[in-house]
């Protein structure tokens, strides 16, 4: 099923423009933030299915977000993949160290982030309507 909401941090306009283009033409719905503290809020009020989150990001980074994410009941449980030009092996571990769910490498590969947000999206528990 498609139609869940995908929130975007990412301050870069390009990586941002592929990053929506690719979610729309595939169903999603994308709400968007170009800072972490900006996209607190939004995921705080609109408890998003799925956040993608660039790590350097002007202000808090996306490291710091995601501890903040965590922290709080309504943000806790909400799947965070991380979105960076970190492609060392060790950053790589860094960052499922901290506890993100998920990690694409820039540049993004649309086939493996479509399959990397569809993987998270169905191994959320099912929601009763
Ligand atoms: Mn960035």
């Amino acid at each position: 099923m498609a139609g869940e909401l995908i929130l975007i941090v990412e301050d870069n306009a390009l990586n941002a423009k592929l990053l929506r283009d690719v979610l729309l033409v595939t169903g999603y719905r994308v709400a968007e933030s170009t800072t972490a503290e900006m996209g607190l809020e939004i995921a705080r009020r609109e408890h998003p299915d799925l956040i993608l989150m660039d790590i350097q990001l002007p202000g808090m980074d996306g490291r710091s977000a995601l501890l903040e994410l965590r922290k709080e009941r309504a943000t806790a449980d909400i799947p965070v993949v991380a979105v960076t030009a970190s492609v060392l092996p060790l950053e790589r571990k860094d960052i499922l160290a901290a506890g993100f769910d998920g990690y694409q490498a820039k540049p993004i590969s649309v086939k493996e982030l479509l399959a990397e947000v569809r993987r998270l999206l169905d191994r959320r528990p099912e929601v009763v309507a």
